[in-house]
């Protein structure tokens, strides 16, 4: 059988103020071809793909097309889907004929040409394949979903979790592929639209709310008949025409228990509307007094507001200008996404001391820059880490300026590895020092969990800010929960396909 492999992923941040293009996707690897296989043994969804193929009892011919990963970040350029889409419709009219394509997609991708990114690649893919095979798609439970998605798929399958696990949802996506090849099963797929954004804060599946609506879907899907349940807690800095939570419910071949499904998870979520909405955010001076006033570290200090992760630029001064003003004592790090500042400091040398303006030049809404003197304590001319299942990350050129106690680990990009605690250790740092880590994510914080004595989410302002009502929403169905008054989710009006 002959597969068609390919990746389209990025998480559009709507209210960033940069714009993705093809450097953005160059950052992260953008591959092509046979290099697919090579480069993604073990690492995201079609890592998970490729392991459940080689299981496979008969010969599975792979054609990979093409491998694009660009994080989060801002709309995508009308060029850069244009030419992501032109690679991958070239590559599927040179495979013909195919049995299967399946596809990793992240589902929450807007571009300036078609904000609803998914929905047309999905399109072209049919277009070039027919509507007889399947198209298997693994999407980031964050996504958007929408109705030419549904209505080009076969099989639109979520993470299970949050932090997710890419390739568990990769091989859970390729079984179901498999056994729809063999004959085995006849997916029926009912959804539902649901009229509601939430913040972050409460978008762990490990406790609350979220914990309790994703396991509806795992309990229904040991239900005879049931496929799968992919709930879909949409990413929300996304203003878009379709906007909106969204639940999908495959069946082997059962419309009626696909439908039921459907709506027993969307009355959960409208059910739990408001808990989804519980925050315990503090204010970022009060969050660093708390940081500092702990007996011991490692406090980790969220800044929900500039999670890069969720496509902010990373450069946001806030917790930084919070530090100084209280000029702490305890050993803090922060990273900064500030390639001026970067330059400075590389151009200075080690043991030079600087005076920069830290911060704050990509996003001129909610940030601005802070001045600062520090020490340049290190320099590194280019670092590449193997971070796993999320693949080789290229950190670049980064050093590390010492204000204070406070240990500023600069950046040119916003990579992956701002997160991680390599950030620090390739500066000469050991974590284990540090009475206090800046992470630039809401959810993300397991790879400091070794050392993680307490959690402070810090309601700082940004383009991830958790207020989202404080957004110019200019896109979004309305009526929308909580910007509009909606009794039922069923009769809104705003998602006239339920
Ligand atoms: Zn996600």
């Amino acid at each position: 059988m002959r597969i068609a492999v390919a990746e389209i992923a990025q998480e559009t941040d709507s209210f960033s103020p940069m714009v993705a293009d093809r450097r953005d996707f160059e950052a992260y690897g953008l591959f092509f071809g046979d290099e697919i296989l090579e480069r993604m043994r073990g690492v995201g969804p079609i890592g998970g793909f490729l392991e459940v193929a080689a299981e496979q009892p008969e010969a599975v011919d792979l054609r990979p097309i093409v491998r694009a990963w660009g994080s989060a970040g801002g709309t995508i350029t009308a060029e850069t889907l244009d030419f992501l889409t032109g690679r991958l419709v070239t590559g599927l009219k040179q495979s013909l004929p195919l049995d299967a394509v399946f596809l990793s997609l992240h589902g929450a991708a807007a571009s300036e040409k078609d904000d609803d990114v998914e929905g047309h690649v999905l399109q072209a893919v049919r277009e070039v394949v027919g509507r007889d095979i399947p198209v298997v798609v693994a999407l980031d439970h964050h996504a958007n979903i929408t109705r030419r998605m549904v209505e080009s798929a076969n099989l639109l399958i979520g993470h299970e979790t949050q932090p997710h696990d890419p390739p568990a949802t990769g091989r859970k996506a390729a079984r179901l592929l498999f056994r729809m090849l063999r004959g085995e099963i006849g997916p029926t797929v009912r959804w539902r639209k649901i009229p509601m954004i939430t913040p972050q804060d409460q978008f762990l599946t490990s406790a609350g709310p979220m914990k309790e609506w994703f396991d509806l879907a795992r309990q229904m899907e040991r239900r005879s008949g049931v496929l799968d349940v992919s709930p879909y807690p949409m990413q929300p800095w996304l203003d878009v025409a379709e906007g909106g939570w969204s639940v999908i419910a495959h069946t082997e071949n059962d419309a009626e228990l696909a439908d039921s499904l459907a709506d027993e998870m969307a009355d959960k979520a409208w059910v739990l509307r408001e808990q989804f909405w519980r925050s315990e955010r503090v204010a970022p001076a009060e969050a660093v007094r708390q940081a500092e006033a702990a007996d011991r570290g490692l406090i980790i200090l969220s800044d929900t507001g500039d999670s890069v992760y969720g496509g902010a630029p990373g450069d946001s001064t806030c917790i930084l200008r919070a530090m100084l003003d209280q000029h702490i004592t305890s050993l803090a790090f922060v990273p900064m996404v500030d390639p001026e500042a970067l330059h400075s400091a590389i151009a200075a040398g080690v043991g030079a001391s600087i005076t920069v303006d830290l911060g704050g030049k990509l996003d001129h809404v909610f940030s601005q820059p802070v001045r600062a003197t520090g020490r340049v304590a290190a320099v590194s001319k280019g670092f590449t880490v193997d971070l796993h299942d999320r693949g080789v990350c290229d950190l670049r050129q980064t050093a590390l300026l010492d204000v204070g106690s406070i240990r500023i680990a600069l950046l040119d990009h916003r990579s992956f590895a701002i997160n991680h605690p390599v950030l620090y250790t390739h500066l000469g740092l050991d974590v284990a020092d540090a009475k206090m880590v800046v992470v630039k994510t809401a959810s993300n914080f397991q790879f400091f969990s070794r050392w993680r004595s307490g959690l402070i989410r810090v309601d700082s302002p940004g383009t991830t800010q958790s207020d989202l009502t404080a957004f110019r929403w200019q896109r979004i169905p309305r009526p929308t929960y909580p910007l509009d008054a909606i009794a039922d989710w069923r009769n809104s009006g705003a998602t006239e396909w339920n």
